[in-house]
């Protein structure tokens, strides 16, 4: 089931996401969820705040982009980064490495904005699955830059928060006015 989006200006997208500790039927049906509704919003992760839930739950799915590599290594493994996905990640910390670039980003609770974001070319999540195992999983590329941007959002921090002095000013305006439309009545 499509679920709606949360957009910028919402609360709970500011709001860290709890443990979740017993994988039920609910939160598999939530995960199952988020993946359809990433999809039909042609997004490469979504997290769970995004959806309206402050759980530590993220999708991922980075195969539909044709011009960004990505590679992966699954639990010290090198697998196919694009038939890997989509990563459904519970309670995901994240290491960072010590090189970053910048890149292009946006977001789906921030339709229409895109920016420079510099963040680390490599990382390492560690997080379980749904069927209960813990899993480890390297990635570079645009992976890389994904579980950054949604282990983020499990946190309640924004992309807006990584973007420059300049550019938040350049949007100021613009994102002044997403804010309060999105804001609670
Ligand atoms: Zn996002």
């Amino acid at each position: 089931m499509k679920l709606p989006i949360v957009r910028y200006g919402d609360p709970i997208l500011r709001t860290k996401g709890k443990r979740i500790v017993t994988v039920d039927a609910r939160v598999r049906e939530l995960a199952a969820n988020m993946i359809e509704t990433m999809h039909l919003a042609n997004g490469i992760g979504l997290a769970a705040q995004q959806v309206g839930e402050a759980l530590q739950l993220t999708v991922i799915d980075v195969s539909g982009a044709e011009d960004q590599e990505s590679t992966m290594k699954l639990n010290g493994a090198e697998v196919d980064a694009k038939t890997s996905m989509p990563l459904q990640l519970l309670n995901p910390e994240l290491t960072l490495g010590r090189e970053t670039d910048l890149a292009i980003g946006g977001c789906l609770s921030f339709p229409g904005i895109t920016a420079d974001i510099r963040r680390a070319i490599s990382v390492v999540v560690r997080a379980q699955t749904l069927e209960g195992a813990a899993v480890e999983i390297e990635a570079s590329g645009l992976l890389a830059r994904a579980l950054q941007h949604e282990v983020d959002h499990l946190n309640g921090i924004l992309f807006i928060d990584r973007m420059s002095a300049a550019t938040k000013v350049a949007l100021r305006s613009r994102l002044k006015r997403m804010q309060k439309e999105n804001a609670p009545h």
